[in-house]
């Protein structure tokens, strides 16, 4: 035994820190044990997540030493409560739990009552003096162990319940009598037999046995794997498995079981809450069978027993240091507790708890910010599907814009807008969308598409607007030629409803109700505590936190929720709205540089006007103004859609015939194969310097018409050459020099650095700019090889789950590739430039763990969409803790 690896844990033996070894629940009822002493939590013992790792990788075997390692930990606990498993006076009960390092609810399995069996059931009787809760534990522990051990249908029993219950004309399970509940014992052990051929297992420890490998056999499991892809949990983690004591919550009126958490667990207010059933056992609470009573209801009823649990209730929030969710069991007027751990918590919860916590001295500012999970944030900010809600998901995309929307179903930017002006909500439904699609976004309530992903034109534009949008929803078949989407069987035409809740990507034909923060009776309270933690989370980052927003309204949600300047302006965002399209268009089709130039002199003034209103709404924070990266062909119609026009008006000879046929032309001529890899960026600058030469001078203009003088940030995007760099330099300081203003003192010049070539040569790009801006989406995608508007709704999926990658490298940075990259550029920019400013301003500067990243990697600021700014405020304090 001396070198044999230790697979069983007492609960005495266990602690906090031991989650890997013992999972959440086995590492807290130990911690539990050590707190509040033996007599308060009943015994038992943790089978390890290596036990459970070994039997998996052994295919199905427990390792050597496991079961005799179980059989001494039996004896343990036998010798301790004074009780035998199986005895035929006052026996044993234990329960079998699973129990992974991260809580997976409901998909693992559990036995309760393990030891019963035809003794035991006297013996049970005996010692409570109570034949009925004997005979219902037993019934209750066949059906349990044969549904989870040997899988049998749990509708099997409840058709033979159902039955009994009907020859005896009684409407409830509590209204069956010993008699029944004997014969119902009887009933499910000859079920029992018909499905395994075998006779239900007398011997407790063959019980045990069996129940031990379900639980870890319940691991891989499909609704287990399924919750794990969903929730990225690892595959390879395994689960323990806790045996403990039981003890009866059914014994009469002085027992009973419930659920408290030390504070509200949905509004966060420091009163604890909870539920509790009297007689009953904790399935009871939960399973929503009966309605469980409000915990403060439980001093008229155990005045004794409610002021421990209020009492313990303290003293485990003060030892973990966090808001606890407990399970307890009163056993004839003794309270135990049965579990602990951290509870979870919506948005409004974890602030104020965050923010009592520092008050009331429980916790120091930097721990508190560590409770709150930055992603959930936005609830505060937007409308969300009620978490209560009941609906049918028909189907799920990637989450690309927070938020719930509902209403008719549209396919064209032209229905979103003429429904919205009716006052209709609606939807608007594509498989992509594109420039043309943007008037549409600001009508529709919520964007829906089958393809694209976090960082697709749709992702980009819905999240810059705060409107909620699910992309890459691969199962949809979107038809606008017959304006019907399928999925499956089902059909959904136009018109038809429709809900998205683009902050998990589920979409329902249910009308799902909306949450609004904002009409939350305690909102105001909500919002105080937020706007306190956002302070912490500003005194403690080093990372400046920026948005990417393209209009003055954009810009000035993003900063009343605190952004410290726009870190990217998509210039090319301008010219989509409706009205400025034709003259785009002729920008485009001019034939002459000097055609170019005029058509350029009516865009002017509309750019101007544009900056002047992001200057004004940014106060003098700086503003990152990119200039046209798109190709130019993404303003003009869609190719094949145009050959089919001219192809009709030459049929009918219509007037506008050479004007189509020459709009044809320029766009074969302009349209590339792989246009993300073609003339855009820098260099479109280079083919066409007028178009930077304009929007150099609207900038500049804007500047000089500012009373509050600004801080713009002229940003050269796609740049793979440092001589690409230097000549756009030279073209911005030669405008800057027509217009009177200096570079360095007026404005600075910088670059997006988003091309590897560009990482691998930033010491010499590094000459040229003040500044960089990592743009991680083009980064990914060409460093990847991945294009950033196909994969998510094609292969990243089957990548997932075949473990190749555990995330989007579109959502979350890819560390060791992209990220490395990024590393490389931080550090030779610098080595050039030492004050060179380094920015990011792909999806990734809103997202969580990406921030830490980037913390780590020395950048000065990270840009996100103005939702996430207070996500990104948040992460970016937690990465610096
Ligand atoms: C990027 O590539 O990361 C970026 C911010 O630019 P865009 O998404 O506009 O290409
Ligand atoms: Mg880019």
């Amino acid at each position: 035994m001396a070198d044999e690896q230790q697979w069983v844990y007492d609960f005495a033996e266990g602690s906090k820190d031991m989650r890997e070894l013992l999972g959440g629940k086995g590492a807290n009822v130990a911690e539990m044990t050590r707190v509040l002493g033996a007599d308060r939590v009943p015994a038992g013992f943790t089978i390890t997540t290596e036990a459970c790792v070994a039997y998996m990788e052994a295919g199905q075997d427990e390792p050597a030493g496991m079961a005799d390692q179980v059989a001494a930990a039996l004896e343990r606990l036998q010798e301790h409560t004074g009780k035998q498993l199986g005895d035929d006076d006052d026996p044993l009960l234990v329960s079998v739990r699973s129990g992974a390092r991260e809580s997976m609810p409901g998909m693992l399995d559990t036995v309760l009552n393990l030891g019963m069996n035809d003794t035991s059931v006297e013996g049970l009787a005996k010692a409570t003096d109570n034949e009925r809760f004997a005979w219902d534990s037993y019934r209750r522990f066949v059906q349990m162990f044969g549904n989870v051990s040997r899988g049998i249908d749990g509708e099997v029993f409840e058709q033979a319940i159902a039955e009994v219950k009907a020859d005896r004309g009684v409407e409830e399970d509590t209204d069956l009598d010993t008699a029944a509940l004997k014969e119902l014992t009887e009933r499910f052990k000859t079920l029992y037999s018909e499905h395994t051929e075998e006779d239900f297992p007398q011997d407790p420890k063959e019980q045990l046995r069996l129940a031990i490998r379900a639980v870890f056999d319940s691991w891989t499991g499909d609704r287990a794997k399924e919750y794990r892809r969903i929730n990225r949990i690892p595959d390879d983690w395994g689960t323990a498995v806790n045996v403990q004591q039981m003890v009866f919550g059914n014994k009469g009126d002085t027992s009973g079981s419930g659920v408290a958490f030390s504070r509200d667990e949905v509004t966060g207010a420091p009163e604890p809450s909870g539920d509790f059933l009297p007689n009953a056992q904790g399935e009871d609470v939960v399973s929503g069978a009966r309605t469980p009573r409000d915990i403060a209801e439980m001093e008229d009823w155990l005045p004794d027993a409610y002021a421990q649990l209020m009492d313990i209730l303290r003293t485990l929030e003060q030892h973990y240091g966090d808001m606890q969710d407990t399970e307890f069991t009163v056993e004839e007027g003794q309270l135990y507790m049965l579990q602990t751990r951290d509870a979870k918590r919506p948005a409004q919860a974890a602030v104020r708890f965050a923010r009592d916590a520092v008050d009331e001295g429980l916790l120091e500012r930097d721990q508190a910010l560590m409770t709150v999970d930055a992603e959930m944030l936005t609830a505060l900010l937007v409308k969300t599907f009620d978490p209560n809600a009941d609906y049918e998901v028909i189907t799920t995309g990637v989450p690309a814009a927070p938020g719930g929307a509902k209403g008719e179903v549209v396919f064209t930017a032209r229905d979103a807008i003429d429904a919205a002006a009716e006052g209709r909500d609606v939807v608007l439904v594509r498989p992509d969308t594109n420039a043309n699609d943007v008037g549409g976004f600001h009508a529709a309530k919520g964007i829906l598409t089958s393809l694209g992903g976090k960082a697709s034109h749709a992702a980009l534009v819905a999240r810059g607007m705060g409107v909620p949008c699910v992309t890459a929803a691969s199962e949809l078949k979107i038809s606008l030629e017959d304006k019907c989407i399928r999925v499956g069987d089902r059909t959904i035409a136009e018109g038809d409803f429709i809900a998205i809740n683009g902050t998990n990507g589920e979409v329902t034909l249910d009308d799902v109700p909306l949450v609004d923060p904002a009409e939350d009776p305690a909102f105001d309270e909500i919002l105080k505590a937020f706007e306190t933690v956002l302070g912490w989370a500003d005194d403690t980052r080093r990372l400046g936190v920026r948005t990417n927003a393209d209009t003055p309204a954009d810009a000035k949600k993003a900063r009343e929720l605190g952004a410290e300047g726009i870190g990217l302006c998509r210039t090319e965002h301008m010219f989509m709205a409706e009205d400025r399209q034709p003259k785009m268009r002729r920008m485009i089709m001019a034939n002459t540089r000097s055609a170019r130039k005029d058509a350029l002199a009516l865009l002017l003034p509309l750019q101007q006007e544009d900056f002047e209103g992001l200057f004004a709404a940014m106060k003098g924070l700086p503003v990152t103004i990119r200039l046209l990266d798109p190709p130019l062909h993404e303003f003009l119609p869609d190719l094949p859609d145009l050959a089919a026009q001219v192809e009709r008006a030459r049929i009918e000879c219509t007037d506008d015939l050479d004007e189509l046929e020459e709009l044809l032309e320029t766009t074969e001529r302009i349209s590339e194969e792989n246009p993300m890899l073609g003339t855009r960026g820098c260099r479109l600058g280079i083919l066409y310097p007028e178009i930077y030469e304009m929007q150099v001078h609207a900038i500049l203009r804007a500047a000089k018409a500012m009373d509050v003088p600004p801080h713009p940030e002229i940003m050269i995007p796609l740049v793979d050459y440092e001589h690409e760099l230097e000549i756009m330099r030279e073209l911005v300081v030669r405008v800057g020099d027509d217009e009177g203003l200096h570079e360095g003192e007026d404005y600075t010049v910088g670059t997006m650095i988003e091309l590897p070539r560009a990482c691998f040569v930033a010491d010499r790009i590094a000459k040229f700019a003040d500044f960089f801006s990592f743009g991680t989406n083009d980064l990914t995608q060409t460093a990847l090889g991945f294009s950033r508007d196909d994969v998510e709704s094609k292969f990243v999926p089957v990548y997932m789950e075949r473990k190749i990658i555990e995330r989007s490298p579109f959502e979350t940075i890819d560390k060791p590739g992209v990220g490395w990259l990024v590393r490389l550029a931080a550090w030779v920019g610098r080595e050039a430039k030492p004050d060179l400013k380094l920015g990011i301003c792909g999806e990734h500067g809103g997202d969580p763990d990406s921030i830490e990243f980037f913390h780590m990697a020395g950048l000065d600021y990270v840009s996100c969409s103005p939702f996430r700014v207070p996500i990104a405020r948040v992460a970016a304090a937690q990465a610096a803790i």
